[in-house]
């Protein structure tokens, strides 16, 4: 009798032991794309010559998850300033063919660690670039970066192997809001300075993926916070550069994903000067142990499906300046109105008429009740991940900003209306021609709620 029961519990065992590794398959892979040559820096605008040596090499990432269906998604993470529709639709193009995985089931988020070579071409006309720094910078993105991010998704999909994962959320608190109300008595105006009572997100999500040994193979986390605590001429990940490496020699074998939140308005402080670089290590550390605790605390088990969605949300913009209107801004002095209205100009002249839209791609994935991510573009203000926790509460809400198209900043209408540099005033160093119209928020949030709408059904 002794026996019979202990043969049930063994093969309820592993009956348990065959459902849990089966649920979920999930694969890990990570390249270093720092690039060979020196390159121009993406980021600040007032840069005057390409980058100088490195504080650490920068890194892509890559997580691939398969649910008992084969359903799949790949969440890339770079440590780059920014990526454009260009780069993903390459980088999509070459996964789709060689791996079958679409557009729909890839995700690249980047960092945007302002030490990171540029990654969009078009955008030189707002930087001083050589022809030999321009051919470099192309060579580069060509002939490293995007190859390099193709065979990093299939080194991630061939990485595939039974596995759990786990979730929870911690905080770190150095993110600040950088938009500072000035002159309220006069009219009040928003600068770039930090502002202590603003809006936060101090949320860090951790997702930890064990091995069928229990052993820890990867961990995702996320924090809303730009990664400018430095402004020097050296290719460096910034505070998250250093959070996954702190987080990867902590645990040998773990591979370690920063996924960028929705910090368009958010700047990590202290910053810049002198000590900008024990800062940033600071801010890493700080970071680093807010996943310590979620690594040390208990977790939400994740079960299936898995279910992903893709949109596309067409941005309405302000009507753009006429031909005349351009020729009274070129001044000549290659100031930022100057080359924004000769790449302005340029476009006329090319297609006859200037951008009165901008197209924003959204994403969504569901696992299972326990977890939903959304995936946003543009460099997200924090109203966008606050508002998605609030309105579709129960699983864990996750969100994503500066994903697959860091086309401009992406205001709500709150900072639109505010105005300052992410409301408007930025839009002078994008490619994008003018402002956003009053409806974004109501644009965006649509296609958030389409998304979501179609995981969750
Ligand atoms: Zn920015």
């Amino acid at each position: 009798m002794k026996n019979i029961a202990r043969l049930i519990a063994i093969a309820s065992l592993s009956l348990l032991n065959f459902a849990s590794a089966a649920e979920w398959q999930v694969g890990l892979g990570s390249v270093v794309i720092t690039p060979e040559s020196p390159t121009w820096l993406s980021g600040y605008g007032s840069r005057d010559h390409a980058a100088e040596g490195k504080v650490h090499d920068l890194f892509a990432k890559a997580v691939a998850f398969e649910d008992e269906r084969g359903e799949r998604l790949v969440l890339v993470t770079c440590d780059l300033g920014s990526v454009y529709q260009g780069l993903t639709d390459q980088v999509a193009k070459g996964t789709d063919e060689r791996w079958g995985l679409s557009k729909e089931r890839l995700v690249i988020n980047v960092s945007h660690t302002h030490c990171a070579p540029e990654v969009a071409i078009e955008r030189i006309v707002f930087h001083h670039l050589s022809d030999a720094e321009e051919a470099r910078l192309q060579a580069y993105i060509d002939e490293q970066l995007i190859p390099k991010l193709i065979e990093l998704v299939g080194a991630a999909i061939d990485d595939l192997q039974p596995s759990t994962i786990g979730v929870s959320q911690s905080a770190a608190l150095f993110a600040s809001n950088r938009r500072l109300p000035v002159g309220v008595e006069s009219g009040k105006e928003y600068v770039n300075s930090q502002n202590p009572g603003g809006v936060t997100d101090h949320d860090v999500p951790v997702m930890l993926i064990r091995g069928e040994d229990e052993s820890l193979r990867g961990i995702l986390f996320g924090y809303a916070c730009h990664n400018t605590t430095l402004a020097f001429y050296q290719y460096c990940g910034d505070y998250a550069g250093f959070a996954h490496q702190y987080l990867e020699e902590a645990h040998p074998g773990a591979t370690a994903l920063f996924v960028m939140g929705c910090g368009g308005d958010q700047n990590p402080y202290p910053r810049h000067g002198p000590e900008g670089l024990d800062h940033c290590k600071r801010h890493g550390r700080e970071l680093a142990d807010a996943v310590e605790h979620a690594i040390h605390s208990p977790q939400t088990e994740v079960h299936g499906p898995l279910r992903v969605a893709y949109t596309e949300v067409m941005l309405d913009l302000e009507p753009p300046p006429t031909r005349e209107q351009l020729e009274a801004q070129r001044t000549g002095d290659d100031s930022y109105p100057d080359r924004k209205a000769r790449y302005l100009l340029d476009q006329l002249d090319k297609h006859g008429q200037i951008a009165t839209t901008q197209n924003c791609p959204l994403q969504a994935a569901r696992f299972g009740d326990e977890l939903v991510m959304i995936f946003v573009s543009g460099e997200t203000v924090v109203d966008y991940a606050r508002k998605p926790k609030v309105e579709f509460a129960g699983p864990l809400v996750w969100v994503a900003g500066y994903c697959n198209d860091v086309f401009a900043y992406l205001p709500s209408y709150r900072v639109l209306m505010e105005g300052g540099y992410e409301g408007r005033s930025g839009i002078i160093h994008q490619l994008v021609p003018t402002p956003f119209a009053t409806n974004v928020e109501d644009r965006v949030m649509g296609g958030i709620r389409r998304v979501v709408k179609e995981v969750s059904e």
